[in-house]
């Protein structure tokens, strides 16, 4: 029994039916204590606030409705079937039960009257109702209505409907004794017409009979917003916090080695657009003080991001201390490999090389040459970071194409520091361009630096859908293209999950090709192949010996061959937006107009053609970005499934970026004015750990 003195932030335990096995699957559903049930809210309601007419009733409906018992009898179908044929005068409705018992046929005696609720069906002779929930009435007992809207809750194993509601309500009780406190400042609600939390909480769970349905199912109604909004306004400020240990962190300050990076700059085959050249000036700003950059490029894809790397790079070398560059695949880390060392050969700088796959002998010999400082600069890949690689003096990390690396991987990075000289500075930059509102709550842990220009000369990529039925023309103008020396590529179907049907189709898309064109020479590069092979592939297209590369999605990021100007793109209708874009980043990097091709399989539905249309009117990866953000959420746009992007429990950033810049003045007001309440906010949503600061 509760007793008088359990409060919100009793355990669960304290709740009555809530013995220690219950509050054990309880755990499941991340519900420890009083309070976190109030955060728990329905996922739908029913309405079970008023009867409707039998006569009235259609299929398909779920509604309460209440009546006499006609007939019960038990009959055959195959198997044991009750019937229940009730009646309210103006119509007659039949109850269906496959399991029951005797107790439950000798209710139903004739004239007994009783409501029940559940969803009308057609049925052999009229409308039916499957197991509905039902209740006897007592001779004069009116029909048992609820005043408010049934919630239905979120399921988890072994807790049922009927005790998360009565959970909640001794929750709800609990709240109307001791308020759970109002955080927010009121100027902040009120400027953003948010309601009260407790007003909020109780309205979303046992909603008046008159609430907008439909506005709570889409997760817009005000009081969820209310809600969502001082979620997300706890990560942000728990990122934040992050953000601020960091800013009392100490790192080297990186003041010297102005001329190297003056005569790199000078000696670089293109001048920098004004964007890199800012760009640069804010990295070599932060690099100068005494704490850890925490800094975040975004660029669209052709940018030019990775020269402003190396410049950041050659500025630590310069200073006597060492970077490193780690990206996402092997394939990219080699390029990167590669640029680096034409980059920085001349200037007597030879990059180390760090890769999963790497012999014992060579792995060695780096590690040796990590640990003992003679390598300045290491490029690789996740490997750089595992265990056994230990750092001489490592003051600058890059984290190339950011998207699958999360917070909690950055905040891992701080300890691979220095040693007494403090933690390194880090740059992360990302390879698809992320809409300002989700970059707020996704990277509020970081300053940002955007390479909004691209290189002079560059053609937009012209882009056209066509259907797979039409490959042979399209296979034709692949033949065009590479007997007037262009060179192609031809993307195969990522398949989900398996890499091995992602090669199989990758290989015989290669078979295709190989054979209809015999007079050119086709590659093919796929994930499965070991590295060596992948890299002699994409060497030959870089150097032109190949003309078409048949290759699956480990192209896309990255790789850079100024010469390609068309792309094929089958299945395209199964990609991402923002993953297409990214692709087809990889042609239009010369002068020439460049061409991009989505193969698609007929037909194609609304959303699918919605989406190709997105890449056809415009280049630009911020539209793609947010268009994908509607289209898809989130997760797929910033591959929150690898990262540590969090599970929100009420907030869902698709729908709830939007809330970001009144979270991020709402955050300022509240540091401001009531750091205490931002703790308890923090502590509120993430728990007593603040959830980011601990790894
Ligand atoms: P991303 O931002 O997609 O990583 P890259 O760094 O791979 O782009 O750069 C794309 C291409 O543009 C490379 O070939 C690079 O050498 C070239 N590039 C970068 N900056 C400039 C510039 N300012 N002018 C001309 N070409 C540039
Ligand atoms: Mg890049």
């Amino acid at each position: 029994m509760q007793s008088s003195d359990s409060n919100l932030s009793s355990p669960l335990t304290v709740l009555s039916g809530v013995g220690p096995a219950l509050a054990k699957k309880l755990e499941r559903l991340d519900l420890h204590r009083v309070e976190d049930l109030l955060f728990l809210l329905p996922l739908r309601y029913e309405d079970r606030t008023q009867l409707v007419k039998i006569g009235s009733l259609q299929a398909g409906q779920r509604c309460l409705v209440s009546g006499e018992v006609l007939l019960a009898e038990t009959v055959y179908r195959g198997r044991r079937n009750l019937l229940v044929r009730i009646s309210d005068g103006t119509g007659q409705l039949t109850l269906r039960f496959f399991h029951f018992s005797r107790q439950q046929v000798a209710q139903f005696k004739n004239g007994v009257r009783l409501t029940c609720f559940g969803e009308a069906r057609k049925g052999q002779a009229g409308l039916e109702m499957i197991h509905p929930e039902y209740r006897l009435l007592r001779k004069d007992q009116d029909a048992a209505i609820n005043e408010t809207l049934t919630a239905i809750y979120p399921a988890t194993e072994g807790v049922q409907q009927g005790r998360l509601r009565s959970l909640t309500d001794q929750a709800l009780r609990l709240m109307q004794r001791e308020t759970p406190e109002e955080l927010l400042p009121e100027a902040v609600r009120e400027k953003l017409d948010l309601p009260e939390l407790a007003a909020a909480v109780q309205y979303l769970h046992r909603p008046p009979a008159d609430a907008d349905v439909e506005l709570m199912l889409s997760g817009k109604h005000p009081c969820q917003r209310r809600l969502a909004f001082e979620e997300l306004l706890a990560h942000y400020m728990s990122l934040r916090a992050l953000r601020a240990l960091a800013n009392e962190d100490p790192a080297p300050a990186l003041t010297g080695g102005g001329d190297a990076v003056a005569d790199f700059i000078d000696g670089l085959p293109f001048t920098l657009t004004g964007a890199q050249q800012r760009v640069v000036d804010e990295i070599l700003g932060d690099l100068a003080r005494h704490h850890p950059m925490m800094r975040l490029i975004q660029g669209d894809v052709g940018s030019g991001k990775t020269v402003v790397a190396a410049i950041a790079c050659l500025k630590a070398i310069a200073c006597g201390v060492q970077a490193a560059i780690m990206a996402p695949t092997e394939l990219l880390a080699e390029q990167h490999w590669r640029s680096f060392s034409d980059w920085f050969r001349p200037l007597g700088i030879e990059p180390a090389w760090l890769s999963g796959s790497q012999r014992a002998a060579a792995r060695r010999t780096s590690l040796e040459a990590i640990a003992d400082g003679s390598a300045q600069l290491v490029v690789g890949t996740h490997a750089l970071f595992q265990e056994g690689v230990e750092f001489h003096d490592l003051a600058l990390v890059v984290i190339d194409e950011q998207h699958r690396f999360g917070v909690h991987q950055r905040v891992a990075l701080r300890e691979k520091g220095i040693g007494d000289r403090g933690h390194p500075h880090q740059l992360v930059m990302t390879a698809t361009p992320i809409p300002r509102t989700l970059a707020m709550a996704a990277y509020a842990d970081l300053d940002t630096s955007i390479i909004d220009e691209l290189p002079p000369g560059r053609e937009p990529v012209s882009t056209i859908a066509v259907p797979e039925t039409r490959r042979d023309d399209i296979v034709g103008r692949v033949r065009e293209a590479c007997q007037s020396g262009q060179q192609a590529y031809w993307v195969c179907p990522l398949i989900e999950e398996s890499d091995v049907l992602d090669f199989e189709a990758a290989e015989a898309s290669y078979a295709m090709l190989a054979e209809a064109l015999p007079d050119i020479n086709v590659g093919l590069v796929h994930g499965r192949m070991r590295p060596a092979e992948k890299e002699r592939g994409m060497q030959a297209f870089k150097e032109g010996l190949i003309q078409l590369l048949v290759a699956t999605t480990v192209i896309e990021v990255g790789v850079d061959v100024p010469n390609a100007s068309l792309m094929i793109i089958e299945n395209a209708e199964r990609m991402g937006l923002s993953q297409l874009h990214q692709l087809r980043g990889r042609v239009g990097r010369g002068s020439r107009q460049s061409h991009c091709v989505l193969l698609y399989k007929p037909p194609l539905g609304q959303l699918a053609r919605s989406r190709l249309a997105v890449l056809r009117d415009t280049n630009d990866g911020f539209v793609v970005a947010q268009r994908d953000l509607e289209l898809r959420g989130p997760g797929e746009l910033l591959g929150t499934r690898q990262t540590g992007l969090p599970d929100y429990r009420i907030a869902n950033l698709a729908r709830d970026a939007e809330l970001m810049p009144g979270v991020q003045s709402a955050a300022e007001i509240i540091a401001r004015g009531s750091p205490r309440n931002g703790d308890a906010i923090v502590r509120r949503w993430l728990g007593d750990a603040g959830r980011y600061g601990k790894v």
